[in-house]
Formats: structure tokens, sequence, C-alpha cells
């Protein structure tokens, strides 16, 4: 389990940032929540948060998928993520758009 070192909110680790600010500082391990919000003020993006947070798709032999979306805002853009997590920490299909 790893914690937030901005709003102290607990995560599996997954969708962690590693953020490192200037370069003689600490980095610091931070949740996505936080790292959007970061970039989003730092970037002027708006209504970012937006967006359906689960989506389930069957595959071609009729089984259910059900993932977890989410995105990061990057300076060089967004990126958009799927994520089928079948247990809590063993993950099935994942999908990554740029
Ligand atoms: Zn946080």
């Amino acid at each position: 389990m790893e914690r937030c070192q901005w709003c102290g909110k607990d995560s599996s680790g997954y969708g962690m940032v590693v953020l490192t600010i200037k370069e003689d500082e600490p980095s610091q391990s931070i949740c996505e929540d936080c790292y959007n919000r970061y970039m989003a003020d730092m970037l002027g993006v708006e209504d970012y948060k937006d967006f359906e947070k689960e989506a389930t798709f069957k595959d071609c032999d009729g089984i259910d998928h059900c993932f977890q979306i989410g995105k990061k805002i990057h300076s060089t853009g967004i990126c958009w993520e799927a994520v089928e997590f079948i247990e809590v920490d063993r993950v099935g299909y994942s999908f990554e758009v740029h």
C-alpha cells in the first residue's frame, strides 16, 4: 500500500506518479488525482474530470471485461488508459492511448 505524499490517500500503487519538480529537490510519490490537478493548473486545462471511470465490453467469446478508465495530463498531451483488474493486484487486458 502506498500513500500519496500530497493528499494522504492510500493507493494500491497503481497509477501513482513519481514527480520531481526541481532538479535538486527530492521526488515525491503522488496519486493520479493530485498529479492531474497539478498539471491541469500548470497547463490551464479545464473539465479534465468529466468522463466515465468504468466501462464493460464483451470479447469475441461473449465474456465481459470490466475496465477502469483513467487519464493523465502530460505537457505533451493526454494519456488515456483502460485497465482490467481481475483481482486487487492482478491485471488482465490493458490499453493506453496518448
Ligand atoms: Zn493525492
